[in-house]
């Protein structure tokens, strides 16, 4: 009998269109040759407003590629699987972006059945997503990064006022141009390139609106690398890529807008190089006790060679054009293949923590 896997997609984020289109990807790889074989699609999908929507309208979804809303008022319960034949899933399947997905939110609730999942659990999907966890996790390991420092919402808009002394601070600690970020996004949404104290102050402001939590970093002229993690307690990593672009950095803009970003599988870098960040993907993607998959992300200073560890995604974009499975089809694992390994890493790591 074939496996029944539950594709959860969309979701209550920031990324939902991005996972509308991993999903289509992955459903398409899951529907073809050997896999059909093997397993059986169940979509579900989560709207924009958290409301769980069963196979019928999922499948609509993924065959338009367009997002669903409600229009009556949502309910706390509609945010929760009630209208969902659960017991007709094997294994889930989730690939959601940002929060409310990647975030070890659903993987709690994943964890909670009892069934098996792909990809991270709770604490390595939660670690993964914020970025100040992640640093002090990588900081631990050893793994070199850029300096930066955490910023409270509170400390932004307090009384008396703090903020003037506070960007004094980041303007010495990390000069410009420097880096604005809300610690749990992803997609580079909320997420701003400073250069002077105008654009520092609105840049934190900005960043509130979207978490409590805002991580300031120096800025790095560097390549942008990646390298693709699979695996759980002895994880592999593929060949690295790199991904260049015209555009000031690497914004939604940039990364969404077909032709403003290319990739380059493998990099033009040294086997020295390649092999390092190899390494360090692995330490990384151990550090946070990632499972399953995860795209981890650097920068390389070619002038002096120095590579530092930007972040790891635990649920990276799954489209057939994606960076994650993009490197592993240029390391021999193509994407059919690719989402069957998945499959089989949920299961095996399902047995073992029984
Ligand atoms: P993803 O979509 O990969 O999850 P994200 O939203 O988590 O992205 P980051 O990867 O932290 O965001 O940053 C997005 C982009 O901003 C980077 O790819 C890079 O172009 C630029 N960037 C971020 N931090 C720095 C930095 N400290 N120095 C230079 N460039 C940076
Ligand atoms: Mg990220
Ligand atoms: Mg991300
Ligand atoms: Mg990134």
């Amino acid at each position: 009998t074939k496996l029944r896997v539950g594709l959860l997609f969309g979701g209550c984020s920031g990324e939902h269109e991005v996972s509308i289109s991993s999903a289509r990807a992955i459903a398409k790889a899951l529907t073809t040759d050997e896999n059909a074989n093997r397993y059986e699609l169940l979509p579900v999908y989560i709207q924009k407003d958290g409301v769980w929507k069963d196979r019928k309208i999922a499948q609509q979804v993924l065959e338009s590629g367009k997002p669903l809303f409600s229009n009556d008022e949502v309910q706390p319960s509609d945010r929760l699987p009630q209208t969902i034949n659960l017991s007709e899933i094997d294994l889930w399947f989730p690939i959601l972006h940002g929060p409310n997905g990647e975030d070890g939110t659903i993987q709690g609730l994943l964890t909670l059945m009892q069934v098996p999942f792909v990809g991270s659990g709770v604490l390595g999907s939660a670690m993964g997503m914020d970025k100040i966890a992640m640093k002090m996790a990588f900081s631990q390991a050893g793994l070199p990064q850029v300096k930066y420092k955490l910023v409270m919402r509170s400390q932004i808009y307090s009384n008396p006022c703090i903020f003037p002394k506070l960007c004094d601070q980041l303007e010495v600690e990390l000069g410009y141009p420097c880096f604005v970020k809300p610690a749990n996004l992803g997609s580079s949404v909320g997420i701003s390139k400073v250069r002077n104290r105008q654009e520092l102050e609105t840049a934190l402001d900005n960043a509130a609106s979207y978490d409590r939590r805002i991580i300031v970093e120096a800025g790095v002229m560097a390549r942008e690398l990646e390298c693709a993690v699979l695996g759980t307690d002895q994880p592999k990593a593929s060949v690295v890529g790199e991904i260049t672009f015209k555009s000031d950095f690497y914004d939604y803009e940039t990364k969404y807008t077909e032709g403003k970003a290319d990739l380059f599988i493998p990099a033009k870098v040294s086997n020295e190089i390649a092999n390092q960040i190899q390494e360090m993907a692995v330490q990384a993607f151990l550090a946070v006790d990632a499972a399953g998959l995860g795209r981890v992300d650097f920068f390389y200073v070619e002038q002096t060679g120095e590579i530092l560890i930007n972040e790891i995604n635990t649920l990276p974009g799954f489209t057939s054009t994606s960076m994650y499975p993009q490197l592993w089809a240029a390391s021999g694992v193509s994407f059919d293949e690719l989402v069957h390994q998945l499959i089989q890493f949920a299961l095996e790591r399902h047995s073992e923590t029984k």
